[in-house]
């Protein structure tokens, strides 16, 4: 993945520098560390998420488990590894569905973040394995996003329901609601909300996202980030959290060659795991997260 390229150089070098010492000193380990430190905030890896790694990097690679393993320096790698794994959620956590259909699940992010996209490709991704889903087109701000939504809907092959053309702009609150009533009435198992962003996080489109929430009550809120926003990412994850909250995190952009960091700190700063990630503009280019293979690509 284009996204690590850099950091995972910067970590292949360290551990190459490491490898050549056998057993390691104190020192050793102390400068390590520091270099993983240098190398995750160039990544743009928020700084508290950064220090809390380090730290416990530190603390276990000074303990008994590198002290006494045959290969010091392996030892550490495989530490870092299972924190990498740890940061970015440890287990996969897969999409919740409803206990009754339709699973509601609802998009939230800024403007421009790939959610009408991703509404696509969740589509797809549902549709290959049986479901039915319905896209429910809730951003009538943009003024093409109504469209832009019918276009990934027939690319994905699924079904959407849109205020009709011409009626003004219409209460997205209103087409949520009317959008899940008509799945229940037509038997949709899937009913995927896509809404509003905005450039910037502000209170209009917060307050319309947690209407939307409150009047759908949806089994799955996901935030939709670019993971090339960089250090922006926690800032607007929070006001997201505060202002929508939600149940998972979606990825967007990882095919980009910015540096990562918002992947890295996203789980830490919100305590939400990542559900989804996306690598590029087609409707193929999405797969669930699994936090130990994005943590074998950065090591890779
Ligand atoms: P929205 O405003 O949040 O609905 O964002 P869009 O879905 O319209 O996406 C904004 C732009 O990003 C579009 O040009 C998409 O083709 C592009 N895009 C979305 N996801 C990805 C991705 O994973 N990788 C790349 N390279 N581009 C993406």
């Amino acid at each position: 993945m284009a996204t690590f390229g850099n950091l995972s150089a910067r970590l292949t070098e360290t551990f190459k520098n490491l490898r050549a010492k056998g057993k390691l000193s104190a020192s050793d380990v102390d400068s390590t560390v520091r270099e993983i430190r240098r190398a995750l905030l160039e990544a743009d890896v928020a700084l508290d998420v950064v220090k809390e790694f380090t730290g416990r990097v530190r603390e276990r690679a000074l303990g008994d488990e590198v002290n006494q393993a045959l290969n010091p320096a392996q030892q550490v790698v495989q530490i870092v590894n299972e924190e990498l794994v740890g940061i970015l959620g440890g287990e996969q956590r897969r999409l919740q569905f409803a206990k009754n259909p339709p699973t509601i699940i609802m998009l939230a992010g800024l403007q421009g973040a790939g959610k009408t996209t991703l509404a696509g490709k969740l589509a797809k991704w549902l549709k290959d394995q049986g479901h039915t889903p319905l896209l429910v087109a809730c951003d009538l701000q943009r003024p093409n996003a109504v469209t832009q939504l019918g276009v990934v809907a027939e690319q994905a092959g699924a079904a959407i329901f849109a205020p009709e053309p011409g009626n003004g702009v219409g209460d997205p609150v209103q087409v949520a609601r009317n959008g899940v009533a008509e799945a229940r009435a037509k038997q949709y198992d899937f009913v995927i909300v896509d809404t509003a962003g905005r450039l910037g996080v502000d209170e209009e489109l917060m307050r319309q996202a947690a209407d939307i929430r409150r009047a759908v009550d949806p089994d799955e809120v996901l935030f939709v980030i670019d993971a090339m926003i960089g250090q922006d990412a926690v800032a607007t994850a929070q006001a997201f959290q505060e202002g929508v909250d939600f149940t998972g995190v979606v990825l967007t952009k990882l095919d980009g060659d910015a540096r990562g960091g918002a992947a890295l700190s996203i789980r830490s700063v919100t305590g939400r795991p990542i559900l989804f990630a996306s690598t590029g503009e087609g409707l193929g280019d999405f797969e669930p997260f699994h936090p130990d293979r994005m943590a074998s690509r950065i090591l890779d």
